[in-house]
């Protein structure tokens, strides 16, 4: 059908042209303006109409899958080409289909949407529960080590330390199995920030060894508190 311009669709593809210039149909007369498409038949120009192709739907380019399922449905189709005169050769605009196939196609592209929102949901709930389990785990895990933490205390240290996302030993493989030595610096850590005066001496521009060795015997009386 597009033996003026046989580069224009790939095999077994009806090409339908995008014109530039104005034209007219060959058999039915029907004038064709700049932008309007026709099929080119035996060397002339033919509406879409006499190329019975005037119950098909455009569908521009852009979404690969929505363009290859509406072709799929539809019994015909056509590949819509306009020539490109920078480029100077024809360039895919997008295809023609029966409106039944594109709406087949736009349902199952929605429920694919729909469910890969579903699928979100559900791995960001798995991540949840493991997250949950985990902060349990290393609660008790936290108030074998240290029987006389207040278990306020220790879950708030687990999940402190467990938050998803955070760089603390907590979410590190050693934090994740719960190794005890992991464990009681994530400890210590916590009680550095809210038992002693750490944080204040840090902002009053204090070095970090200096500060550190300010609180460490702070630190050791909460621990030996807690029974560690
Ligand atoms: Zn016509």
């Amino acid at each position: 059908m597009s033996g003026a311009q046989p580069n224009a669709g790939a095999a077994g593809e009806i090409a339908v042209f995008s014109i530039l210039r104005e034209s007219k149909c060959s058999e039915c007369g029907e004038e064709l303006y700049g932008g309007s498409m026709l099929t080119m038949y035996r060397g002339a120009p033919l509406c879409l109409a006499c190329s019975d192709l005037g119950h098909l739907v455009y569908l521009g380019r852009g979404d690969a899958t929505l363009t290859r399922r509406a072709r799929k449905y539809s019994s015909l189709s056509a590949v819509v080409v306009r020539f490109s005169r920078s480029r100077g050769r024809y360039e895919r605009q997008g295809i023609l289909v029966e409106e039944a196939a594109l709406e087949r196609a736009e349902q199952e592209c929605l429920s694919d949407e729909d469910r890969r929102t579903v699928q979100r949901a559900r791995s960001a709930e798995r991540r949840a529960e493991e997250d949950r389990e985990l902060v349990e785990r290393m609660t008790q895990a936290i108030r074998e080590l240290y029987p006389r933490c207040p278990p306020a205390e220790a879950r708030a240290i687990a999940e402190h330390t467990g938050r998803r996302g955070s760089a603390r030993v907590g979410r590190t493989a050693a934090g994740r199995s719960l190794d005890a030595a992991a464990l009681r610096l994530a400890v210590v850590a916590a009680v550095r920030h809210r038992h002693t005066n750490y944080d204040e001496l840090l902002m009053r521009g204090r070095d970090r060894a200096d500060a550190r060795a300010a609180v460490a015997g702070r630190i050791e009386e909460v621990i030996d508190r807690w029974g560690g």
